[in-house]
């Protein structure tokens, strides 16, 4: 942490700025420049408030330098997160993860017809919620175990991976048997007692962005899990709420760069949730494969128009299949593959 006083600032105004900064433990260098003096913390400053900092009299402005997330952070692994599941498939490495799947897990017939097409299309996950958080208490709210069995026994049948959501600690041991990585959807990425309890879990983790929250702040929640010792962490950016009404939400695809930069964990794009709209799906995945994705997390339904949640961002298989055959070339442009 760095902080610079304001050019008239009286020596005693910065000795109490030194005072507040060694009594939070940290070491203070002094430099005293021509017009202005700079303090720079050494020592523990990840968890420093810096706001108990910018009000103090005399000070200019205080930033951050080093990351606040160790875990997380790119330093802790340079050379990049590779996420294995069971079959040997990964993420985070030269292949593309393809995800693929309704919205909620409706019925047997649904979930056993959308995940022979999704299989064929390409993709190696089957996504679908049995716990959903849905915006209205009375909207379907998901067919919970029962319907996450159906999804496992769908994947298996058709050799995919199974993702899905869960919102609540007392899921996680039930789901435990039928699924290869959980989701944490973007209303409970600041659940923190849900994600300290991921990390003994043992099970890969995607951690979508909440819909208010910076990347910083979604790199701090991933670090919940890891610090509880489970480093299969899968960032996804998901959209965040802006000003723009035009989409549900505006999808962030500038995040899979910072993100890369930042941290040396996966990261993937919804670009379903990201748009909102059938028709923008397609361009979204594709800039989110052009960006550096390691993956896709895309809504595919045999009956989009009639499916029970999201009904107008998620895909017709004949429109996911195309998606995919255009992302092989984006994955291949950008020196990957599906
Ligand atoms: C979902 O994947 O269906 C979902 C609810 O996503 P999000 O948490 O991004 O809204
Ligand atoms: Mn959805």
């Amino acid at each position: 942490m760095i902080v610079a006083m304001q050019e008239k600032a009286t020596e005693e105004q910065i000795d109490y700025v030194i005072e507040a900064m060694v009594e939070e433990g940290v070491e203070v260098h002094r430099t005293t420049g021509e017009t202005q003096t700079i303090l720079a913390a050494v020592g523990p400053t990840a968890a420093l408030d810096l706001t108990k900092f910018e009000n103090l009299p005399g000070v200019l402005k205080v930033h951050r330098i080093s990351s606040p997330y160790k875990l997380a952070g790119k330093g802790f692994r340079p050379e990049g997160t590779v996420v294995e599941f069971a079959n040997g498939v990964k993420i985070g490495g030269e292949k593309v993860a393809v995800m693929a799947g309704p919205c909620s897990i409706e019925n047997e017939e649904q979930i056993f017809e959308i995940a022979k097409s999704v299989k064929a299309a390409g993709a190696g996950f089957l996504r679908g919620g049995a716990f959903k958080p849905r915006s209205s208490p009375y909207a379907f709210q998901g067919l919970g175990i029962p319907g996450l069995k159906l999804m496992f026994e769908a994947a298996r049948a058709n050799g995919l991976l199974v993702i899905s959501e869960v919102m609540e600690i007392s899921q996680i041991e039930p789901m435990l048997p039928y699924v290869d990585c959980f989701q944490v959807g973007a209303r409970n990425m600041q659940n923190f007692n849900l994600l300290r309890e991921l990390g003994p879990a043992k099970k890969p983790v995607l951690l979508k962005r909440g819909m208010a929250a910076t990347i910083e702040e979604l790199l701090l929640s991933s670090e919940y899990i890891m610090s509880g010792g489970n480093y299969d962490v899968i960032l996804c950016e998901r959209g965040i709420r802006t000003y723009e009404t035009a989409t549900r939400n505006t999808m962030d695809i500038s995040a899979i760069p910072v993100v890369k930069k930042l941290s040396h964990l996966p990261i993937v794009g919804d670009p379903s949730h990201g748009t909102g709209h059938r028709d923008m799906v397609a361009p979204m995945a594709r800039a989110a494969v052009a960006a550096g994705a390691d993956g896709i997390i895309v809504e595919v339904h045999p009956n989009a128009d009639k499916a029970a949640s999201d009904a107008a961002q998620t895909l017709y298989p004949e429109q996911f299949e195309k998606l995919v055959a255009e992302l092989r070339v984006i994955a291949k442009a950008v020196g990957r593959s599906i």
